[in-house]
């Protein structure tokens, strides 16, 4: 073992976290009295925690380290990087190898005419990016007015003021002032949650004309925009039916409105190809990268852009920009995991080998008494929690609880598997082996079996009206 060794109680540093540390997306308050999880090191698929527990990371980290933990080729290239070059910006005319080989390398990996990367330190800086560049770009075509970006009720989009603007998380809606104008949001594609009584198919082509409808309501000459996660990540892993993608397509191909896709998540080997807007056979103008772009070794994201808009960009002066616009170490570790995922055929493996393995063995949760739907789709899952799977009902107790319930017994089972409301999400790193998915299997079942018995103790096995 190479970490760091620890030597202090896991009490002693609880205590020192809560009195100094504020956590993101927590209440503190709560969390200080049960006391934070102390993650200590991390190899391949598992991390450690001061309590000597080694857990497998069903999430990677928060659905990053696609490479998975420890790759002993990130660090040296991060420390003679920091070396030769720690940090220079690159607003004055002046630019340096690292931003120069991984901006070529994904031209190069990215689909289509997406040839030219504009970077941030991170997917919501890189979002804030996407919305003051399709405005200007549609300033500088002569339509300052055309200046509405549409997005999806329960995205995300980041966490910034622009990143959670088009994000359409209520909970963070409800705080400070959110969203800024000239945001619209359109229905998601949640059959399970949302379709009544209309199939998939029905249900995907309804709600991707909500995009048509928004349009024409706002009009053409006000919507510079569509936003969408090829699938939807953080709003519970939401795989829409086959006829959306293809309808949303044919909507934003027909209008004049450039369609951004937040591949934050779906990027980087994640759904089984390069990007999710290749397995669902998008043509994005824009896509947001952040996260897999570096396995979370190094904050990075950033904007591929397509010809045509890089070339309007381009034409004035953008006035936009970052201190951290492509750091040199960001950037040259992020390029050593490009290269790593490259040369290891690590996409392939995941297309051709384990991501089909782990869809078996996922839809194979639907036999369980508690789950209802179990969607995948590469290398991120779901399913939806019920009492009653034949009238999709949700359970009667708020929504999340019985979540929660089955997301703390995967903890003491030593599995990472999110909750979102009532749904279990998972998102491995890509490395992980058909051994490693089936212990994640396991776990994931004994935690169901478990949650459902907390479940029934505590009274609510019981569907809402
Ligand atoms: C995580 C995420 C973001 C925000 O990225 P940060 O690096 O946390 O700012 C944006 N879009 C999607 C789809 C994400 O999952």
């Amino acid at each position: 073992m190479t970490h760091l060794s620890n030597s202090i109680s896991t009490s002693e540093l609880q205590q020192r976290d809560a009195a100094h540390h504020m956590h993101p997306f927590t209440t503190q308050a709560q969390l200080s009295q049960k006391g934070a999880r102390v993650i200590t090191h991390a190899k391949g698929v598992y991390i450690y925690d001061s309590d000597g527990h080694e857990i497998l990371d069903g999430m990677a980290g928060l659905w990053c380290v696609n490479i998975g933990y420890g790759r002993d080729e990130l660090a040296e290239v991060a420390a003679r990087q920091m070396r030769d070059l720690p940090y220079y910006n690159t607003f004055f005319q002046t630019t340096h190898i690292p931003a120069i080989e991984l901006s070529e390398r994904l031209a190069r990996l990215a689909p289509g005419d997406l040839n030219h990367v504009f970077y941030a330190g991170s997917g919501s800086e890189a979002n804030d990016t996407n919305i003051r560049m399709v405005r200007h770009y549609w300033a500088l075509k002569g339509k300052p007015d055309k200046n509405i970006i549409i997005s999806r009720h329960n995205a995300y989009h980041g966490s910034t003021i622009g990143g959670g603007s088009l994000g359409g998380m209520t909970a963070m809606h409800e705080q400070g002032g959110l969203p800024i104008p000239n945001i619209h949001h359109i229905n998601q594609p949640n059959w399970w949650a949302e379709a009544g009584n209309m199939s998939e198919q029905d249900f995907g082509l309804a709600r991707a004309q909500e995009l048509e409808h928004a349009i024409l309501e706002l009009g053409e000459n006000r919507v510079a925009a569509f936003i969408a996660e090829p699938v939807q990540g953080a709003g519970g892993v939401i795989v829409a039916p086959e006829t959306y993608w293809p309808e949303i397509q044919r909507i934003c191909d027909k209008y004049e409105i450039l369609l951004i896709a937040d591949e934050v998540i779906c990027g980087f080997g994640r759904t089984g190809n390069w990007f999710g807007s290749q397995t669902l056979n998008i043509r994005p103008h824009i896509m947001t990268i952040a996260k897999g772009l570096s396995s979370g070794y190094q904050p990075i994201g950033g904007s591929i852009v397509c010809d045509e808009v890089a070339k309007v960009i381009g034409s004035d002066e953008f006035n936009h920009g970052y201190t951290y616009n492509g750091h040199p170490v960001a950037a040259a570790v992020a390029n050593e995991n490009l290269r790593i995922i490259e040369d290891e055929g690590i996409v392939d493996t995941v297309r051709n080998s384990t991501a089909p393995y782990l869809k078996e063995k996922w839809e194979s949760l639907v036999s369980h008494p508690m789950v209802g739907e179990a969607k995948i789709v590469g290398m991120m899952g779901s399913i939806a929690l019920t009492p009653n799977k034949d009238t999709r009902a949700k359970f009667k107790a708020d929504t999340g609880t019985v979540g929660y319930i089955c997301r703390e017994k995967c903890f003491a089972n030593n599995l990472i598997m999110r909750h979102v409301g009532d749904r279990m999400i998972i998102s491995p790193p890509l490395v992980i082996s058909k051994d490693e998915v089936d212990i994640l299997i396991t776990r994931a079942l004994k935690s169901l079996d478990q949650g459902m018995e907390e479940v029934r103790k505590q009274g609510l096995w019981e569907a809402a009206e």
